[in-house]
């Protein structure tokens, strides 16, 4: 009796041991953008929890949307000993340096949600499906104003996200793949003509940019016609936007608010949502995401074949990145209490009142 029990004991507490210490001696950097959007707050939470859970060590950075503040932040995790760097970067372009240092010393590199650019440092990508984000934003306005059944011409006017961000283009291209149609059938009209991200896009996705390019087209292009639309890339940037729109009068019986999109489900939006204000917005499980991440470290790291599903969409300028693509979703009123309470447990019906 006693000897099988020890020997059993042993055997987990060997094995135990040994995939603690495995595990131990790998410390994680996680560097993310900004604590200004609460997206980026659940990523850095989910990634050191899920992260923590599997016995790494972690080292979680937010780099306040500074661009040398990340390269300082990434370089000190390459100083501390990491030995998996995970990075979503603010611009994805400035990295090549700092990923060369990294890949000097053997650390392998994911880039996290954002493509990293223009370096063959990166290993694997792990992300949403962004251009199907664009795809659902613009056919939630598609399906709102029942474009498939009526001719309008309706109004709208759209933003993008940063440009130096390689989300916002495939957004962009995503939501332009849906709207451009009916544009070339005059169904749907922009006002302003602005089209095109080098005129729609916003830096650092910030919502005060955007509010204040919307009171400008709403003064310039709307002055006795309304807006139908605006395809709003980010509830950060839809805030703005509606703040803008009902300064002017919008969101009453006279003059309806316009379908306003949106990404992230953060709960200022979710709660514009509830309130009848913004339309939709996109929501992108960051837990499955922390989670699809840790699946590459671990297959990393232990020498196995890394889970990747796209090989082919995500060219960083030097090569393809091997990625690992989530499934973004719809979320309006209809729908919020089934996919962010019930049949997930994001959010509980309390954070949303
Ligand atoms: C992310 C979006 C987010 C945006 C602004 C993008 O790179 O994919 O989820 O809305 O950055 O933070």
């Amino acid at each position: 009796m006693k000897p099988v029990k020890l020997i059993i004991v042993s055997m987990l507490m060997a094995g135990f041991a040994s995939a603690a210490t495995a595990a131990d001696k790998a410390m994680i950097g996680i560097s993310m953008p900004t604590k200004s959007s609460m997206r980026w707050i659940a990523d850095g939470d989910n990634m050191v929890k899920t992260f923590k859970d599997r016995g790494y060590k972690t080292d979680l950075q937010f780099a306040d949307d500074d661009i040398p503040n990340q390269l300082a932040q990434v370089e000190n995790m390459i100083t501390k000993g990491a030995k998996v760097l995970v990075i979503a970067a603010i611009d994805g372009t400035t990295l090549s340096d700092v990923l060369q240092k990294a890949a000097d010393k053997g650390i392998k590199v994911i880039s996290y949600d954002r493509l990293i650019r223009g370096s063959k440092n990166v290993d694997y990508y792990a992300t949403f499906d962004n251009f199907q984000v664009g795809v659902l934003q613009a056919g939630y306005i598609e399906s709102a104003l029942k474009l498939k059944t009526t001719k309008g011409p309706y109004n709208i006017e759209l933003f993008g996200g940063s440009a130096d961000d390689n989300n916002a283009t495939f957004f962009y291209n995503g939501a332009m793949s849906v709207l451009q149609p009916y544009m070339d059938k005059g169904e749907l009209v922009v006002r302003s003509k602005q089209l095109g991200m080098a005129k729609v896009a916003t830096l650092r996705w910030d919502g005060a940019v955007a509010q204040s390019r919307m009171d400008n087209l709403l003064s310039a292009y709307y002055g006795k016609e309304h807006v139908n639309a605006v395809l709003s890339p980010y509830d950060g940037l839809s805030i703005g936007i509606l703040s803008s729109l009902k300064g002017v009068g919008y969101g009453t019986p006279k003059l309806p608010m316009p379908v306003v999109t949106g990404q992230d489900a953060e709960i200022p939006s979710m709660k514009s949502i509830i309130a009848g204000e913004q339309a939709s917005t996109i929501f992108k499980d960051t837990r499955e995401l922390a989670k699809v991440t840790a699946n590459m470290v671990d297959a990393m790291l232990s020498g196995k074949p890394v889970p990747v599903n796209d090989t082919k969409t995500y060219n960083n300028g030097v090569k393809v990145i091997p990625s690992f693509l989530l499934k973004p979703v719809v979320v309006d009123k209809a729908n919020y209490k089934q996919v962010l309470i019930t049949g997930s447990n994001y959010y509980t019906e309390a954070q949303l009142k």
